[in-house]
């Protein structure tokens, strides 16, 4: 039997008509930059969230980008990411100007450490960027208290969580803003990059507005700082057929993650869960070993995907040690990108494909490692 890691064909099979529609009526109108569509998908998706304001951007990084900017980050500023996430979420900091700090991980959550943010903090410090890292909400309740004891505002990089609640609500509710990504492969995806902030604050989502479009206030009026960070009205038409149902495909990743720690009980490896008060909506379902690159061999010979995200923490990446960072300065984040392994996870996954893949992970298991 094959797993592939992903499978995006089937996903979209059940909707491929809907999704042609969307993306040829944009094309025969010929409208390709912002536009209704773009309207639609940022009210839909604010509501969805459970926030006033949405405002669609060109990517994931640059949601991030422009929330900081919009909320007064910037040069001379510094603020507080978790070491172990994608490079985005810091590179978004970098190019607003200010500068990455980074805090260890949670070993049994692979989140930000809250209880290593404090020490973290200087007079420097504006914003926290608290990531929800694999679907997993981070755990917002301490985070929002310590931003609000040191005066500074939240972005959540919710990139790999639409959907996810903590305590009943939705991620993208609760920091000042709040960045998603649409990347293909992401909970909600595109046919390319896109991405969105949604925010309470009106004056954040007109703020971002004008940034997004050259700095435009009114036509032919650019007061504010001018990027290029437009959403194609083609990904806006493609999200708005798929909206409808992600809350249905967050589920069946449930089922399939339940599926495969009821499996996996007992093999060795550790296996994710939810966590606090918080609903896991599995953007990716990794399990920690320390054979891990055995394991992901063996799993290749046998015919299943899997990835490692991520395989160097954040200040380990050349750009960012380059920058002053170390080996051991994060072990715990260190320790997690050792022994991390992302498997196959897919809303239509089949039962007998997690068995196949839970039957490999056991017959490996079996093995005594050298
Ligand atoms: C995907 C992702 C991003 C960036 O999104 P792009 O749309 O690729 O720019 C940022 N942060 C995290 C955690 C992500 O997974």
């Amino acid at each position: 039997m094959n797993v592939p890691f992903v499978d995006l064909q089937a996903l979209h099979r059940p909707i491929q008509e809907e999704l042609n529609q969307a993306v040829l009526s944009i094309v025969q109108r010929g409208n390709f930059v912002l536009g209704h569509d773009v309207d639609h998908l940022e009210e839909a998706f604010a509501e969805y969230c459970g926030v006033s304001y949405g405002v669609g951007v060109g990517s994931g990084l640059a949601a991030i980008e422009l929330a900081l900017r919009a909320l007064g980050v910037g040069v001379g500023d510094e603020v507080i990411v978790p070491a172990h996430t994608f490079t985005a979420s810091a590179a978004a900091v970098t190019f607003a100007g200010a500068t990455p700090v980074f805090v260890d991980a949670d070993l049994d959550t692979f989140n930000i450490d809250v209880d290593k943010i404090e020490a973290a903090i200087t007079d420097r410090t504006k914003a926290i960027v608290p990531v929800h890292l694999y679907g997993l909400p981070a755990d917002m309740d301490p985070i929002m208290r310590i931003a609000e004891k040191h005066n500074l505002v939240v972005v959540e990089d919710a990139s790999q969580a639409h959907g996810a609640t903590y305590n009943g609500k939705r991620v993208g509710s609760f920091g000042h803003a709040a960045a998603f990504s649409f990347y293909p492969t992401k909970n909600l995806g595109a046919a390319g990059d896109a991405g969105i902030v949604v925010t309470n604050d009106e004056r954040v989502a007109e703020t971002i507005k004008a940034l997004r479009n050259c700095g435009q206030t009114e036509k032919n009026l650019h007061t504010m700082e001018p990027f290029n960070y437009r959403l194609d009205t083609l990904q806006a038409a493609f999200l708005n057929v798929k909206l409808p149902h992600l809350d249905q495909w967050n589920d069946a990743r449930r089922k399939v993650a339940a599926h495969y720690n009821e499996l996996l009980e007992g093999s060795g490896v550790v296996t994710p869960g939810d966590a606090y008060p918080a609903h896991h909506v599995y953007h990716l379902y990794v399990i920690r070993t320390p054979q891990r690159d055995a394991l992901a061999a063996h799993l290749k010979q046998n015919g299943v995907g899997t990835a490692i995200h991520y395989p160097l923490p954040v200040h380990l990446q050349p750009f960012y040690k380059a920058r002053g960072h170390e080996e051991g300065e994060f072990p715990v984040a260190e320790l997690i990108v050792s022994e991390i392994l992302s498997l196959p996870m897919f809303p239509d996954m089949t039962r007998e494909q997690v068995e196949y893949v839970a039957e490999q992970i056991k017959a490996f298991s079996l093995v005594p490692s050298a």
